[in-house]
């Protein structure tokens, strides 16, 4: 049978399938994971399955081919990668106007990282309710001009909910945020009661030997999926070269071929375009900026 994975503990997963779930055991491979990985079965995965003939336990056989991934590099010296959630129609970015402070810089993490999860990124701007002289507004403009779809949401006034609520309707979203920008306030306002337990199944993880799951799908009404991601300290993607990272730049992107060294990285070069553009005022500092910070972390 076909199913989808909700979530992973130790040598069991959850997966739901016509329409009742179904626990079932990982065995040898997909329990272990390769070397490289340590999410061999996530939240969201597609996955083939035996089902038990005494109707408890069946078992995994095969996950298929993921067509998008929220992931990072793991933290420590070894950095492997870490997938939170598989097969994501939308990572949902969220941060706070105020307490804590806006972090454009979070936001462009973020999008590499859903961009290069194959998934489209949708900034939420949350506690819109603290900032009542709206300065979040330059940022929010900032990120429309490029193409994103940007929210304004307070889970206090519950204003913007209802956008929320019918952007997430019928599709599987990734929540994605610093820790105390109001993740689980604003799922709570679409279901009041959701409990998300993020930080307790991060902590199981980097104890343990089991393929513990960083992340869970929660199923709410109007076929929504909700996939939560530990509360991010530090975004760092996984895999990633110097001289990819113009790739995830929308406005950056097509100038790079007009620069005048074909490798060129566009920090400190000569005759770049990029930088060219944005002293003429066509790329915005706050981007070129992060730009140059993400660089050095490469
Ligand atoms: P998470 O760590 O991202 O899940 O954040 P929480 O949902 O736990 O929220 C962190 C704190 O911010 C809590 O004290 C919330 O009550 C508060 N909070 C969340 N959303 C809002 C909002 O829209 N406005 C205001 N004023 N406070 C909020
Ligand atoms: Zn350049």
């Amino acid at each position: 049978m076909k199913g989808r994975v909700l979530w992973v503990s130790g040598r069991h997963c959850q997966i739901e399938s016509g329409g009742r779930d179904w626990t079932c055991q990982l065995r040898g491979r997909l329990k272990r994971g390769h070397r490289l990985t340590s999410s061999p079965v996530v939240a969201g995965d597609w996955v083939e399955f035996i089902s038990a003939p005494d109707g408890i336990e069946g078992v995994v056989e095969h996950v298929l081919p993921r067509l998008s991934k929220i992931a990072r590099a793991s933290a420590g010296t070894k950095a492997h990668e870490q997938i939170f959630a598989a097969n994501v129609d939308q990572c949902i970015v969220v941060v706070s106007a105020s307490q804590p402070a806006l972090r454009p810089r979070f936001i462009d993490r973020a999008i590499v990282v859903t961009l290069m999860g194959n998934t489209e990124p949708v900034i939420c701007i949350n506690k819109i309710d603290l900032e009542p002289a709206a300065s979040y507004r330059v940022v929010a403009e900032l990120y429309r001009g490029l193409g994103y779809r940007v929210l304004l949401t307070s889970a206090t006034t519950k204003e913007g909910s209802d956008e929320l609520f019918q952007l997430l309707k019928n599709k599987t979203s990734a929540f994605m945020g610093q820790s105390g920008v109001g993740k689980s306030s604003i799922l709570n306002c679409i279901e009041p009661g959701l409990a998300i337990r993020t930080n307790v199944l991060m902590a199981n993880h980097d104890r343990g030997k089991h393929t513990t799951t960083l992340t869970q799908l929660h199923r709410l009404g109007e076929g929504i999926y909700v996939a939560d991601t530990p509360g991010i300290k530090r975004l760092q993607p996984f895999g990633l070269n110097q001289s990819e990272l113009v790739r995830y730049f929308v406005e950056m992107e097509p100038l790079a071929t007009d620069c005048h060294y074909r490798d060129c990285l566009h920090t400190t070069e000569p005759r770049c375009a990029v930088s060219a553009a944005h002293d003429a005022g066509k790329i915005d500092s706050l981007r070129y900026e992060s730009y140059q910070r993400f660089m050095e972390d490469l």
